[in-house]
């Protein structure tokens, strides 16, 4: 015990509220209900920055206003995207590091901190089939930053004179493949690089918004012969809006008869090479030059952690690498984490995802994985019983659907989801499919979420639909 009574009290309510939260999101309506100008009002009146404000008082103002005015991700019934519920050993890990804010970007200022996360590294580049001792893994802000450390450890690969000419070292300009149904973060990518938004070519998908190998080769031919530079695919394994998953295999044979460098984003899929039922569907990752994985997605830790994986240690060096006179040498046989990565000061990410390995064990986390599956094909049950259509085909817990008697629009479909939303008994959204339909999108997205919670939401859709179609 402290003998500052203001701790004392901050403490016994931070416990208090971990507590009622962690046990007690059910029963909060999944959806606020607020304006922006009322917020904002509110959060000046109660946080007034001229004053000093006593901890546990400005706690509780703290507390009230995030427990009425968010969007509960945490909850069972968020069906939404992509973000978890998270087990209190993560809230636990993220207290820790706040306590001891380690500084991971040098060995020397964080040796226990940076071989914890090795650790955790070479577990996850294991399970994907990888070679961990000469494969390159490092945490990220999330998948964003690690598709784009994978894109700028291809460039420094592929051209040696990247690293100080930039673009004008590509003789020809470079390409990179990605389905339709890629991830969005490519753009920003392509942006932040230099390359432009033209370098990037979206093949088409099938029926089951996958990307079409052969079109990918096609596409890699016509571009040879206008002179441009085939450099990167992008397979992705989990697309965001349906869960599709590129054919890995054929994608990865182009790659190698293409000399191209293969990147798997794996951003939320990638979490299935944990479970020995799912990681099947993953075969061909273990042939990948890149992959990317956020823990923050389906490994169900805090935000924000994502993970860059690259089987060319050197490439990262020649990426990242600089030389400094003040950070204090590293330890023979450590490495520096500033010289191999984007990021400089670097937060103790992976003990989130420690916790979470070690709490529930192989078994444990293969588990939880896989009735977030279950769930997810018991709903596919439950809609077709009640008369709905799904719309895509995933072994992932992610699932599109509509129904007969709604137009398979923007308009229609959006107001059907704002009345389901209205209610806050549940969180879904509308997503455009690649042949333009616009249909309801559920993601099994939360480790709590049960057969119960199931229910909910198809009574849910109901009442909606009822309720727009008179
Ligand atoms: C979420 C996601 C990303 C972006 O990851 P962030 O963690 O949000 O930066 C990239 N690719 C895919 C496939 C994703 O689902």
């Amino acid at each position: 015990m402290s003998t500052d009574p203001s701790l004392d009290k901050s403490f016994a309510l931070l416990r208090e509220t971990i507590d009622a939260v962690y046990h007690g999101v059910r029963d909060l309506p999944v959806t606020p209900t607020v304006t922006v100008p009322a917020l904002r009002a509110l959060v000046a009146q109660r946080i007034d920055l001229r004053h000093a404000h006593p901890l546990p008082a400005l706690m509780q103002t703290v507390i009230d206003l995030l427990r009425e005015h968010s969007l509960h991700i945490t909850h069972p019934r968020y069906f939404g995207l992509f973000n978890p519920s998270v087990h209190p050993s993560g809230v636990m890990a993220d207290a820790l590091v706040a306590l001891f804010n380690p500084q991971v970007a040098g060995w020397s200022h964080a040796p226990a901190a940076n071989e914890m996360e090795r650790l955790v590294l070479r577990h996850i580049v294991k399970s994907l089939g990888l070679e961990p001792d000469v494969t390159a893994a490092h945490f990220t802000s999330g998948g964003n930053e690690a598709n784009h450390t994978a894109v700028i450890a291809c460039l420094a690969w592929r051209y040696p004179e990247w690293g100080t000419s930039g673009v004008r070292a590509c003789p020809r300009p470079p390409v990179i493949y990605l389905s339709e149904e890629s991830h969005h973060s490519f753009i920003k990518v392509a942006r932040a690089t230099g390359l432009g938004t033209n370098a990037l070519r979206h093949i088409p998908v099938d029926a089951q918004f996958r990307m079409i190998p052969a079109r990918l080769a096609e596409q890699v031919g016509h571009d040879r012969a206008a002179g441009l530079e085939p450099l990167m695919v992008v397979a992705t394994a989990g697309t965001t809006g349906t869960g599709a998953i590129d054919p890995l295999p054929r994608i990865a044979e182009i790659a190698e008869r293409e000399s191209l460098w293969l990147h798997v984003d794996a951003a939320w899929g990638g979490a299935a090479a944990l479970s020995p039922a799912l990681r099947p569907h993953l075969r061909g990752i273990e042939r990948a030059d890149s992959v990317t994985i956020d823990a923050h997605k389906w490994l169900s830790v805090p935000l924000g952690a994502g993970i860059a994986i690259c089987r060319h240690h050197e490439a990262m060096h020649r990426a990242f690498g600089v030389d400094t006179g003040y950070v204090p040498p590293t330890e023979a046989g450590a490495e520096d984490l500033y010289k191999t990565s984007l990021q400089w000061s670097r937060r103790f990410m992976g003990l989130k995802l420690l916790f979470t390995f070690a709490e529930l064990g192989e078994a444990g986390i293969a588990q939880q994985l896989e009735h977030q599956a279950r769930m997810a094909s018991r709903l596919r049950e439950m809609l077709g019983n009640a008369g709905w259509e799904v719309s895509n085909d995933t072994p992932f817990p992610l699932v599109c659907f509509t129904h007969s008697s709604l137009a398979a629009d923007e308009g229609s479909t959006r107001q059907l989801v704002e009345s389901v939303l209205k209610r806050g008994r549940a969180w879904v959204s509308p997503v455009r499919l690649p042949d333009s339909r616009w249909v309801v999108r559920a993601c099994i997205t939360s480790w709590r979420t049960n057969q119960d919670d199931l229910a909910i939401l198809v009574d849910e859709m109901e009442f909606a639909r009822r309720s727009v179609m008179v």
